[in-house]
């Protein structure tokens, strides 16, 4: 995929939208719809048109840092309070290759970054590298059996979920900032396995898809 140009990127930066668990959050829509490593069933944004679990460029830098302080300026003016500015995009946000890059250029504007990701390529040891640093890093676990994972989140082939469940273990171990998960709660999806991984986790939020 070629690198787009800024003319491509309108929708870079939105908000700031209020969030039940990071105050009043701008979002940084780094990923172009709808490349995903999963193609979960209750998602907003539809099929995964784009199935990879290859980490890319898609936009560049500047480009994020432009248009965020852009929006962060904008805000101010309207006397309009920032929280995080939170990676929250049109697909998984970890497939950005330049994420690490964006989160210290992002840096220089003094608001805390946080990240929401759906944690599949948490194993990876550049992912981890990427993720801290962030402030805040939001991770999903919608499943901790495979047969409820490939029905609920329907992963990339080239995923496996014992992988997925011990990258995050270490990242929580190891992340000095704030880690929260999500869960979504799927009607008719049954629940036998408690959800125990025995981990440092901040807050979780469960979202109920009916
Ligand atoms: S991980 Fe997020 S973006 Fe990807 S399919 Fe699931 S809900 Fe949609």
């Amino acid at each position: 995929m070629e690198v787009a140009n800024l003319e491509d990127g309108e929708t870079m930066a939105f908000g700031p939208v209020p969030s039940r668990c990071l105050g009043k959050s701008l979002g940084i829509n780094n990923i172009p719809p709808k490349t995903c490593s999963y193609s979960c069933v209750y998602c907003q944004l539809g099929k995964t048109t784009n199935m990879t679990t290859e980490r890319q460029i898609f936009y560049r830098s500047e480009d994020i840092l432009k248009e965020v302080r852009k929006k962060v300026d904008a805000t101010a003016t309207r006397k309009e309070k920032v929280d995080y500015l939170t990676f929250v995009p049109d697909g998984e946000s970890t497939l950005d290759l330049n994420l690490g890059k964006e989160i210290s250029i992002l840096k220089q504007i003094g608001i805390p970054i946080a990240v929401l990701t759906n944690a599949s390529l948490i194993w990876r040891d550049d992912m981890k590298e990427d993720l801290m640093k962030a402030n805040l890093v939001s991770l999903k676990v919608d499943a901790i059996t495979e047969d409820l994972w490939i029905r609920i989140n329907r992963p990339h082939e080239n995923l496996r979920l014992n992988e997925i469940l011990e990258g995050i273990k270490e990242f929580a171990n190891e992340f000095n900032a704030k880690v929260i998960s999500e869960t979504m709660f799927v009607d008719a999806a049954v629940f036998t396995v408690p959800f125990a991984l025995g981990i440092r986790i901040n807050s979780f939020y469960a979202v109920v898809a009916v």
